[in-house]
């Protein structure tokens, strides 16, 4: 008999029609003998919802309250989902975060998981009964509830199969694994039977969305088996796990794209100390993120200075680098929201070279221009104009060879 832990996100749970399908899907693995841990989201689009009553309610919602509203989608789905079980015989019950406690750290909205308390959940475990958790929330100290951030019930699910050291956490939503690429946008995209765990967290933050990142980064460290499956099938899904000696020969696992991203550029900067601290601390200290960024060969004393940032943060940080830019002597501000970030992904890329080279060379083939680009062991990321994603997907896709991957 093992512990599994099943995660179903908000598609799965979307109508009370759903949510039998899913218990279905746990009555399963029960009957397997399995003893069965479910994580839920809230259903499809309710988030959304919540967070759109929130900011209407107030321009700036404080944080607590925010975090209580939209904390509120995973307590339906998770009630319902022990009511429909306990009805079909199967004795469950639903827990909130802090009625487990999930103890997480106080930063509202992205909140880290510190500590799970087990012992409830064992109990109720040990006593035959199907335990149905709240994801994406946690509590604090001071008992505030408190949010893991968008998609957080993916961390949710891999904490508790670390916590209580599950044989395996299943990842269920409507794509039945993860891809060599997006097939929403490239019909030769291939599921993936394995990834490792570095190449995942790549994809996950360079754009992909089936898992969020910190739930990967979650998994390596306490070296939770990860499927990502579809309800649909039964076969199928992907494993996430160590690196292997197979997965060192492939160059290129994978390729991401991120629309989300707007690029600035600071025009005739100083080229002094203390000028890149001087634009970026007010960024970060407005909790705006700062993805890319390349500084240009300086000439006579000046240089330019060209970044991105998430496109939901690109009006706060024009106003924030306006006024900064001023301060420090720059001669004026560009900013440009049709821009998206292509990635190829691969952990043989460490002991390839020439890969780098492929990439831009594919790309210039088709008369993509590269505004920027950045890279670390296991990534080479391309800045480039937004109306060519679809076409540099699947130029790359071609060049690396990835409609034959399994
Ligand atoms: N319901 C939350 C969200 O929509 C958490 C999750 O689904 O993982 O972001
Ligand atoms: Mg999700």
């Amino acid at each position: 008999m093992s512990l599994i832990v099943q995660k179903f996100g908000g598609t799965l749970v979307a109508d009370i029609g759903k949510i039998k399908n899913v218990a279905q899907k746990v009555i399963y693995e029960r009957k397997r003998g399995n003893t069965v841990v479910v994580i839920l989201s809230a259903m499809a689009g309710e988030t959304d919802r919540l967070i759109a009553l929130a900011n209407s309610a107030a321009e700036v919602p404080e944080a607590r309250e925010y975090d209580s509203l939209i904390s509120t989608g995973e307590q339906v789905t998770v009630s319902l989902l022990a009511i429909v079980l306990n009805q079909l015989g199967y004795p469950a019950k639903s827990f909130l975060g802090f009625q487990i406690p999930l103890k997480t750290d106080n930063a509202h909205k992205k909140a880290r998981i510190e500590h799970i308390d087990t012992q409830k959940i064992r109990k109720e475990l040990k006593k035959g009964v199907i335990v149905v958790v709240a994801g994406f929330q946690g509590v604090d100290t001071d008992n505030n509830i408190t949010t893991l951030g968008r998609g957080g019930s993916d961390t949710s699910a891999v904490a508790l199969a670390a916590a209580l050291r599950a044989k395996q956490c299943d990842i269920y939503s409507d794509v039945d694994g993860v891809y060599t690429t997006d097939p929403n946008i490239c019909n030769k995209a291939k599921r993936l039977d394995k990834i490792s765990y570095d190449e995942m967290l790549e994809m996950a933050i360079t754009g992909a969305k089936v898992l969020q990142p910190r739930s990967v980064e979650m998994a390596k460290k306490f070296d939770v088996r990860v499927y990502v499956k579809s309800t649909f099938s039964n076969q199928g899904g992907t494993l996430v796990t160590k690196e292997d000696k197979d997965m060192e020969k492939e160059v290129v696992s994978g390729i991401t794209y991120d629309r989300d991203q707007a690029k600035i550029t600071v025009v005739h900067v100083p080229d002094k100390p203390g000028i890149a601290a001087a634009l970026f601390s007010p960024l970060s200290g407005n909790n705006i993120n700062v993805d890319m960024i390349i500084q240009n060969a300086s000439l006579e004393g000046h240089t330019d200075l060209t970044f991105t940032v998430s496109k939901k943060d690109l009006m706060e940080a024009k106003k924030i680098v306006d006024a900064t830019a001023k301060k420090i002597g720059a001669k004026n501000i560009e900013v440009d929201d049709q821009v998206a970030k292509i990635s190829i992904i691969g952990v043989g890329m460490a002991s390839h070279s020439g890969v780098a080279a492929k990439m831009f060379t594919s790309l210039a083939n088709e008369g993509v221009n590269i505004m920027m680009i950045s890279t670390s062991e296991i990534k080479i990321s391309c800045v480039i104009q937004r109306k060519y994603t679809e076409l540099a997907v699947s130029v790359l896709h071609d060049a690396f060879g990835l409609e034959k991957k399994k």
